[in-house]
């Protein structure tokens, strides 16, 4: 078994866009700035977008980051993304998850601008990628297909199985997987809360990529030896045992699955670092495409 290893290889992946970003920096004399949008003081969002700067700092790229109290109302959410879409000092905007609950994030969707959602998230970038075309397309299902492509899987002609079909993960990752491409190509089945029995469907995969949030889901009864499994989910699970009270368990029951397995990520070191490198790359991109009409 080998463990796909995201921290090495999103430092990789980091470091072929610092040397984009200076390459771009001696031809332009300007650097990619990302700016992050957190609504309220969640304490897991505060640590995600702090290693979101850090990371861009690490390319050589600037962030910003734009807080706003937890009652802010939708307009002032709207207008503090209109702003940014309109600040030409900004590449790449993201809005940090979860929103408030009176937050409607699907009407935040449509103000995004396109050339500037490093998230991969609005209808217009969904939309071009279901229809093959250009876009900025979702961090981490793109950072996934990185993560296999860096060591030295490809996906053509295989059996890959999605668990789950939120917009974020689950329905963008099928998205990817059926493109033309040595990096797609696959046969792709998207399973989710109302199918009946994942075991069958499962065996039969030569790739699982799971992204249910649903610690223990993924059994060594569900797995043939020598398939290929991406665990996405990030819960956090009570953990007396652990300093911080508790711990983050993915969808895949580790210990049992990974010794059948002939690669599969660890959680966390997996896909979460690969995310943010994501979020760098499309953040570059989308510096490239505006400013030099790439
Ligand atoms: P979501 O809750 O929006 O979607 C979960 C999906 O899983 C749903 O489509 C649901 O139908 C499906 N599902 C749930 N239980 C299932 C079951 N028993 N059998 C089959 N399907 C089932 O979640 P999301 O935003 O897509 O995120 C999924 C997980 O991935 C979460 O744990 C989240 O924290 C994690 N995540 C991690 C990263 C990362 O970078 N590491 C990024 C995004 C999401």
């Amino acid at each position: 078994m080998t463990l796909l290893d995201g921290k090495k290889a999103a430092a990789e992946w980091r470091a072929d866009t610092a040397r984009r970003v200076a390459e771009l920096h001696a031809l332009t004399g300007r650097t990619p700035r990302l700016a992050a949008v957190l609504v309220g003081n969640d304490p897991a969002s505060e640590i995600y977008v702090s290693l979101k700067a850090k990371a861009c700092a690490q390319c050589g790229m600037r962030s910003r980051v734009m807080r706003l109290p937890a009652d802010s109302t939708q307009q002032q959410v709207h207008d503090t993304v209109r702003s940014l879409n309109s600040n030409s000092d900004i590449d790449g905007i993201i809005v940090q998850q979860p929103l408030p609950a009176h937050i409607d994030s699907k009407a935040l969707l449509e103000v995004i601008s396109p050339r500037k959602d490093v998230d991969g998230f609005t209808p217009d970038n969904i939309g071009r990628l279901a229809l093959g075309m250009d876009c900025l397309p979702p961090a981490t299902p793109a950072g996934i297909i990185e993560l296999l492509r860096r060591n030295g899987i490809t996906t053509r002609g295989k059996r890959v199985t999605v668990i789950g079909r939120s917009n974020i993960v689950g329905r963008p990752m099928a998205s990817l997987l059926i493109q033309k491409g040595l990096m797609a190509d696959a046969t792709v089945t998207v399973c989710h809360s109302a199918t009946p029995d994942l075991a069958p469907i499962l065996r039969d995969s030569d790739i699982i990529i799971s992204a249910a949030g649903s610690p223990g889901l993924v059994t060594a009864g569900m797995v043939r030896p020598g398939t290929v499994i991406v665990d996405v989910g990030t819960t956090r699970v009570d953990d007396p045992a652990s300093p911080k009270g508790y711990r983050i368990a993915g969808d895949v029951d580790f210990p049992a699955v990974a010794p059948l397995c002939s690669h599969i990520t660890p959680v966390p070191g997996g896909v979460g670092p690969m995310t943010i490198a994501s979020l760098l790359h499309n953040t570059v991109t989308a510096f490239e495409r505006r400013r030099l009409n790439r």
